[in-house]
């Protein structure tokens, strides 16, 4: 990570002339490792007292029956305020981790299965009587990467399309392979979003509707960790949307990270 770092850019001057740009931007590589440094410190040192906090928290709630209401509700409320902080804090960490490559667990295949089972328990408790979820996929398909990268990106947005959908409706969760590729997308006929927002949605504690979204309990760092556990696995985030029509996301994955049974080329490689 030291040394010194240098952007080369090129253009075409003249006709046959090119003009090419040196520009040292070490200083600008030292103050964003600043940067990431200070979240993750930042981030580290808050989970001691919120831990303690949490503790004491625990031990009041187990003798709040004997309160007034009025206690009884803050108890309640800080109780609800802290599990956001330690939600946000995870968050910030996991997403320092993901900025610098720390601790990967190593890359293997997976079936896309195990993907699929996982999501559905997550999401059965939080589903209303309104929304259908269903998913589709080939059982043999299976993906080279990290589990529990791949299993925080998808149900992020599986977690996403369902807390955004206010009014319920269809969600399909798909796995698709081709030779060329593999994509994971989760479809929604949710509240979609305004397409000039789109280019922002994976910047950290980007949010369409500030209110709307706190109040659904997010922590609005969900899309940029999904976009740095992609990076990781070579692949890409794809936003498609209409407003009050839904929204699809979807995750394209390389040839060399897919197996399939329907693809000949990529089950012959082992
Ligand atoms: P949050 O914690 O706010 O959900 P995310 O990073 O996961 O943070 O998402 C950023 C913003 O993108 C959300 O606040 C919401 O405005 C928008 N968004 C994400 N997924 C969807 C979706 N399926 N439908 C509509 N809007 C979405």
């Amino acid at each position: 990570k030291e040394g010194i770092y240098i952007e080369i850019q090129t253009t075409l001057y003249d006709k046959n002339d090119h003009l090419i740009f040196i520009r040292d931007v070490t200083r600008l590589h030292l103050l964003e490792q600043m940067r990431k440094d200070f979240v993750a410190n930042a981030s580290h040192e808050l989970k001691t007292p919120l831990t303690v906090i949490k503790g004491y928290l625990e031990t009041l709630d187990m003798f709040k029956d004997n309160l007034p209401a009025s206690m009884q509700r803050g108890i309640t409320n800080m109780s609800d305020q802290s599990l956001r902080m330690e939600h946000l804090i995870d968050d910030l960490l996991l997403l320092s981790r993901l900025e610098n490559d720390e601790k990967r667990e190593e890359d293997q295949w997976y079936s896309v299965q195990l993907f699929i089972e996982a999501i559905e328990k997550i999401a059965t408790p939080i589903l209303s009587e309104q929304h259908q979820l269903s998913f589709d996929f080939a059982e043999n398909d299976r993906i080279y990467g990290s589990y529990n990268e791949l299993y925080s990106a998808f149900s992020n947005l599986v977690v996403n399309a369902i807390k955004y959908s206010p009014n319920g409706g269809a969600i399909l969760v798909k796995w698709e392979s081709s030779e060329f590729n593999g994509v994971f997308s989760v479809k929604d006929s949710g509240l979609g979003i305004d397409p000039r927002y789109i280019p922002r949605l994976t910047e950290r504690f980007f949010r369409v509707d500030k209110g709307r979204s706190s109040s659904t309990g997010g922590t609005g760092l969900g899309l940029a960790i999904v976009k740095h556990i992609l990076m990781h696995h070579d692949a890409k985030l794809q936003i498609r949307s209409e407003l009050n029509r839904g929204s699809v996301f979807s995750c394209h994955f390389p040839a060399n990270r897919v197996r399939s049974d329907s693809i000949p080329s990529a089950t012959s490689s082992t």
